[in-house]
Formats: C-alpha cells, structure tokens, sequence
C-alpha cells in the first residue's frame, strides 16, 4: 500500500485520502474527488454528472460547466484537464469547492447536435425572462421554462450549492461575455487569464432563458459565459483550466 506522511507520522494514503483534502502550505490544499454524483439521466440514457473537488461548506463555490450545446466539445477538455490537475499536484484554497460538469447536454453531445433529444436549446430553456421563442429552429426555447429534464436537474443542483461563481463554456466566438454587471470584474479577469477578449456580448434582442441570465437574476452570483474559438489546442485548453483555477483563487483572496 502507498505510503503518505502526515504530522511527520507515517499513515496509508488511503487513510489520507478519507479526509478528502490532503493540507498543503500557506492554506492551500491538494484536492481529491470527494464526491462524483448523478443529478440526472437524459432521455436518451445520458447521464449529468458532477464531480466536487473540496469540501461543501467551502464559502467559496466555483462551478465549471464544459458543454451546454452538443456541436461544442472543447470546454468539456478544459474540464478533463481540471479534474487531471485537481486529483494530482494542483492546490487551491482550503475554503474553497470547485464542481465540475463536463456536460449538461449529454445527448446533444452523442448526436452531435446543439439541441437536446427533444430539439431544445437549454440555453433558452431556463426560467429567467423565458419566452416561447425559435421553434423549429435550434435555438427552440421548448415548451414552457424549465420544461426540459437538463434544465430541471441543474436549477435543482445550483439552488443546492448556491455557487458564488459559475462559468460555462460555449464555442466558438472566442470572447468572454460579461453581460451581468455584478459579473464583470470577474470576467475581465477571467479574460486576461484565458486570452480572449472581454465584451458584453448579449442577444440579438433580450436574452431569454439563458443559464448565466437566471444565475445572476436569482442567485447574484457570478456567471460568466466563456466563448472558446471554434478551434482549441491543447495548450489552449491548459490555458483556460488555469484560468478556472486562478480565478478561484482570485475569489477566495
Ligand atoms: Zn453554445
């Protein structure tokens, strides 16, 4: 069995391990996966994982969605990275949680579309501001607010955690949209930090339904929209997790 050392006697890692945080120095602290659990099986079976890094009372709550919409695959590398990083060397602060979900669209993801099994985009399907809008199209708003089982399962989920910050990754207008005022000076760091610009992107008219409009109405909370480029490296993708991880470290200074 490895071997781990902690206040200078031996223990097995195992042991370590079942604290959930190894401690490091100056309050950080090496992240384990403390908890990976279902918030919701799709229609065509996918299923919307999410994984916690940290422990739940953290005040400081960060959550990184990597996919919304099916055709755009990169921000679920970016989350790959992060949880690579956060099960190995990478620090954060001990008072601080991060989730990660590689993707609330599951489906989408499998049939390469935007939309969901039933052709809606989530994005237009959260109860903030929601209209009847695109049908036929894959912008499709769906039935009424929060009609679709993504949705339901992430509302449910940040009403959970009440996260002080969420981030969700879009391709591909390389820009990191800081639309919710409460949101910019997060954002404008965030946008150093990945190497995109910082721009209040909105919609073609109001936003309706969006993820970021109904956390920042009904939560207060951060959110940010990060649109990738359509084409990301690998190192492009270390970028952004390091990104994720200096803004975490930013809001929990
Ligand atoms: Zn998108």
């Amino acid at each position: 069995m490895t071997k781990g050392r902690m206040r200078g006697v031996r223990v097995p890692l195992i042991v370590l391990l079942g604290f959930g945080l190894l401690i490091g120095v100056a309050g950080s602290v090496m992240a384990v996966p403390e908890a990976t659990e279902v918030l919701a099986t799709t229609k065509q079976g996918g299923v919307i994982n999410a994984t916690r890094f940290g422990p739940t009372g953290a005040p400081t709550k960060v959550l990184v969605i990597g996919q919304m919409h099916g055709t755009e695959p990169a921000g679920r590398a970016v989350v790959r990275n992060l949880a690579h990083r956060l099960v190995g060397e990478t620090k954060i602060p001990a008072d601080t949680v991060i989730w990660l979900i590689s993707t609330i669209n599951p489906d989408g993801d499998a049939a390469g579309t935007r939309v969901n099994a039933s052709g809606v985009d989530l994005n237009h399907n959260f109860p903030q501001d929601w209209r009847q809008q695109g049908g036929g199209t894959s912008s499709w708003s769906g039935p009424s607010a929060g009609s679709e089982s993504e949705t339901a399962a992430v509302l449910a989920f940040l009403d959970r955690i009440q996260p002080t910050a969420v981030l969700s990754f879009h391709q591909p207008f390389a820009v990191v949209d800081i639309t919710h005022e409460a949101s910019r000076a997060a954002g404008r760091k965030l946008a150093t930090w990945v190497g995109l610009p910082a721009r209040v992107v909105g919609c073609p008219g109001p936003c309706y339904g969006t993820l970021t409009g109904w956390v920042d109405g009904h939560l207060s909370a951060i959110a940010l929209t990060v649109e990738l480029p359509g084409k990301v490296s690998g190192a492009g993708v270390k970028r952004s997790a390091t990104a994720v991880l200096r803004l975490t470290r930013w809001l929990a200074r």
